[in-house]
Parts: structure tokens; sequence; C-alpha cells
């Protein structure tokens, strides 16, 4: 059977949404109308009797009691709030101070982590960014070396949405209760993946986002623990307090049903689809990496997720590479965040080098993806770089024996 084109190689960049949980939407648009918040009629108490059941089906896949379990537009909002409220509440000084307290994230987090961040940092706050090893693992002993007398808050991924690489997050976790720090991690790529109990894996705060689990896009959450220790956030979006006053703002109520039936899908069935994707993706590199010299895994090869797989290509260029294989899907290592074309931010923090960074490709599979289109990708990709490299100079001067490293290049 020939494999429908293109293929979708993309899945850590935002899911298809799951014709169940769409399906489990439509009554929160057509009959189950009313606002949450109206606490007078029917209409208000059906709406809100959706909100609670997906707040349960949240909190389940996590560990969670419901009470933890604020709705927010997704993981970039979720970050702000868990940073920027956590921050905001357990600073030691008043704002316009300096020295108010100490946060410690990683170079390789998500933007939507590292700006907030960044932003406290001109608000008097002090930063630690941890360098990631050339695996990528931020282990609890790097954390450890870099806390504080004064450290308020910790901040650290659960797994790497570009490598797929998975933090020490229970350890990190463990390590900031000790020390009375507050710990958020943004578990965007990991919850719905990934077996999570936010008790055992001692976390304060968790962030996570409906479309990158086959919910629908503009719909999160954040994890609030509210024992052991209590912890409170300073609220950033004002207004009707809703969400227990951290959150105001009508609930969106169809995606909020969409993110619980999603949730509810990835606790079934994500043992076996981890276990499935892990074989396909096995195959993918095998594929690829035994067919091909001078290709490189980025990331640490076993503590890294199931379904992720990010390769650099030696002597081909990144662009040349994308458009070889434009029928599939996937995410380049030049960051297609801003108009210029520079290296992934993530990659050049492991040490990778700018020309295998930008010849690299993230592939990452998803609840469809199949061994067919697998094989096509390898195919494809095997074709690709061997075609590009036979008009490489560099390559042939590299199988002539010729060290690139020690070439004079002439200016023109
Ligand atoms: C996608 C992603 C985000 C942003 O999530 P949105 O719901 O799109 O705002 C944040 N962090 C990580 C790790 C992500 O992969």
């Amino acid at each position: 059977m020939a494999v429908k084109l293109p293929i979708y190689l993309d899945n850590a960049a935002t899911t298809r949404t799951d014709p169940r949980v769409v399906e489990a939407m439509l009554p929160a648009f057509n009959d189950t109308y009313g606002n949450p918040g109206s606490r007078n009629h029917r209409f208000g108490w059906e709406s809100e009797e959706l909100v609670d059941t997906a707040r349960r089906q949240v909190a389940d896949l996590i560990g969670a009691d419901r009470k933890e379990i604020i709705f927010t537009s997704g993981a970039t909002e979720s970050n702000n709030l868990a940073i920027k409220g956590a921050a905001s509440m357990y600073a030691t000084k008043p704002a316009g101070e300096k020295n108010r307290g100490h946060i410690i994230t990683a170079a390789h987090e998500h933007k939507a982590v590292l700006d907030p961040v960044k932003r406290l940092a001109k608000d008097g706050f002090d930063i630690t960014i941890l360098e990631p090893p050339a695996d990528g693992v931020i282990t609890a002993q790097m954390v450890k070396d870099a806390m504080r007398d004064d450290t308020i808050l910790v901040t650290i991924m659960w797994a790497n949405n570009e490598i797929g690489t998975i933090n020490e997050v229970p350890d990190i976790g463990a390590l900031c209760h000790e020390r009375g720090v507050v710990f958020h991690t943004d578990a965007t790529q990991w919850v719905g993946k990934m077996p999570t109990d936010v008790n055992k894996d001692n976390v304060d705060l968790l962030s996570l986002s409906g479309h990158k689990m086959y919910g629908p896009k503009g719909v999160g959450a954040l994890y609030v623990r509210r024992r052991r220790p209590r912890v409170r956030l300073t609220a950033i979006i004002e207004g009707g307090g809703q969400e227990r006053g951290m959150r105001s703002g009508t609930l969106n109520v169809p995606g909020i049903v969409g993110l619980g039936k999603a949730c509810e899908l990835c606790a079934l069935e994500m043992d076996a689809e981890r276990e499935r994707l892990y074989k396909l993706r096995v195959k993918l590199e095998q594929g690829i990496t035994g067919q091909l010299d001078h290709v490189q895994i980025n990331g640490h090869a076993e503590k890294r997720l199931a379904h992720l797989t990010n390769i650099s290509y030696g002597f081909v260029e990144g662009e040349s590479m994308m458009m070889a294989v434009k029928d599939i899907a996937v995410s380049s290592g030049s960051a297609c965040t801003s108009a210029s074309l520079e290296p992934s931010y993530v990659l050049k923090s492991l040490g990778v080098g700018d020309d295998l960074a930008h010849s690299s490709l993230r592939m990452s599979l998803g609840r469809w993806s199949t061994d067919e289109e697998v094989d096509y990708t390898i195919g494809k990709v095997v074709e690709a770089v061997k075609k590009l490299r036979e008009l490489s100079p560099l390559y042939d001067m590299h199988n002539e024996g010729i060290d690139l490293s020690k070439v004079e290049w002439q200016a023109h």
C-alpha cells in the first residue's frame, strides 16, 4: 500500500486532536453552553459539571487532587503563571529593589520558561542558568551545586521538546523540598506520554498543554500543590476571580472538556502507545544511522522520550535537507522562531557545532504514525543525504583524508 503524503512527523510541535476528543467537545458547544460561573441556573450548573469532570480527568493523569488544577490557555501561560506568580509571592524584597531572590533554570528550556525568567532578572531577581552537559540531562547534583541560601524557585523541564531528553525531576524535586524551595517543571512534552505522580515525583508546580497530547490547542493547565507544602501564587491575569483567584476569565469549557478527554485517553493508552512508538523510533534511527556515516543522534542515548529523535547530518546543508524531504513534516535544527536562520539554541547549549545544528532534523512520532511511514522516511532521508553529499566538495575532501579543520580557506 502506498503511503499517504505528506507524512506528519512533527508531533512535538503539535498533535492532531483525537477524533474522540472532538466528539466529547461538541456538546459543550451545542447543548451545554452556559457559563460555569453562573451559579443561579441550570445552564451554569451543567457547564460546571463538565468542567468538574475534566478537572478530575486532568488531576487523575498526574496523581493530583482536582482542587490543585488551574485551567489556562496552554503551557506558555501555565509557565508564566508558575514562574512569575511564585517569584512574586516568595520574593524576599519588594518590587523595585535588587536581590529579591535567586532562581535556577537551564539554558535548553523552552522560551516560554526562559523569557519569563529573563523578565524576572530585569525585575530584581538573581538568575542562574545551568549549562547542560553534552547529553542534555540536568541532574539533581547540578541543581544542588547551584543552590544558594536565597534560592526561592527552581524551574527545570521534565522532557526537552527538541531532543526529548529527560531531566532528573523526582530527585531535583526532593532536593527542593529538603531546602524549602518551590519546584516548577514544564512537563508539556512529558505528561500523557509517561506515568506521572506529582507526589512521588516531588513536583510543586507543573505545566501541561492540550495540543501536545492529542487535545485541542489553546487550553492547558497548571498543577499547584496544596499540601506538604502548600504553594501560593500571585495571579497574573486578574478579573472575575475564577480558578480560585489564580486565573480570572470565563472558562474555555469546550477546550477544557477536550483537555480532560485527552488526559483520560492518554491514561488508558500511553503504555501501549509508548511501546509501539519506541519500536518505530528505534527502527527509524537504525534505518538512518545504519545506512549513513557522519550522522549523530543528539541527546542522551537512553534518557529520552520514546517517540522523538533528533539527528544531525554531517556534510549536508540544513535548508537543502529540509527541501529534499519536504513531503515529510519535520522540524529543523535552525530556529524558525525568527526570520534569521540561527542554529537551534538547544543544540548549541549541548555543544553541537553550528554546521551540525543547522543540518539537524527532529522527527517526532505520534498516535497515527505507521510502520509504512517510517519505512518511507528512512528511504527518503537516506536518499536525500546521499544525493546532497554527492554535491558536497567538503564531503569529497573529507573522504580523500583531508582534515578540514586544518584547511586554510582563501578569502575572495
Ligand atoms: C509546546 C511547548 C510549550 C508551549 O505550549 P503552548 O500550549 O503552545 O503554549 C511550552 N513548553 C514546552 C516544552 C513545549 O513543548
